[in-house]
């Protein structure tokens, strides 16, 4: 089964917008695998965040990071990755359609509320790095999987 690393950003957290990302998530179909408030250090969000090192918003990118707690997330079901991104809605969320978290929720790139994992090798790499000592996932005995 598929993972996926899904985080809460500062302003999502400060939004109070945690339940409503949890919901659509839980409504969607999948499995919360772990939870946890965190607050990052600045050197944990350089590696999160490590490909982008060399774009001019980086700096500007640690410092919104930076500027509250976030929410840390797994979800496991199929394709927990290309399906999250699409209930996250598009980087730039004026691209964002209606419906999809960032196109109902925000404006500004900048300010864009979550973060969700981009490929299944990179959900592992970050699902390492934000839940170090591992994540348990429970196989359902009874509900929607026994379903299919
Ligand atoms: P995504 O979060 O959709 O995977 P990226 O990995 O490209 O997008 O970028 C990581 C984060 O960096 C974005 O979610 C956003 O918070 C920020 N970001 C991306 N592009 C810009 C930009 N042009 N200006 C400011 N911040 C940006
Ligand atoms: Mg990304």
């Amino acid at each position: 089964m598929e993972r996926t690393y899904i985080m809460v950003k500062p302003d999502g957290v400060e939004r109070g917008l945690v339940g409503e990302i949890l919901k659509r998530f839980e409504a969607k179909g999948y499995q919360l695998t772990a939870l946890e408030l965190m607050h990052p250090t600045k050197e944990h969000l350089e590696e999160h965040y490590c490909d982008l090192k060399e774009k001019k918003f980086f700096p500007g990118l640690i410092q919104y990071m930076l500027s509250g707690p976030v929410v840390g997330m797994v979800w496991t079901g199929k394709e927990a990755v290309k399906t999250g991104r699409k209930l996250l809605g598009e980087t730039n969320p004026l691209a964002s359609l209606p419906g999809s978290i960032r196109g109902d929720f925000a404006i500004d790139v900048g300010r864009n509320i979550c973060h969700g994992s981009d490929t299944p090798e990179n959900a592992e790499k970050e699902i390492a790095l934000w839940f170090p000592r591992g994540v348990k996932t429970l196989k359902r005995e009874k509900g929607i999987d026994a379903l299919i």
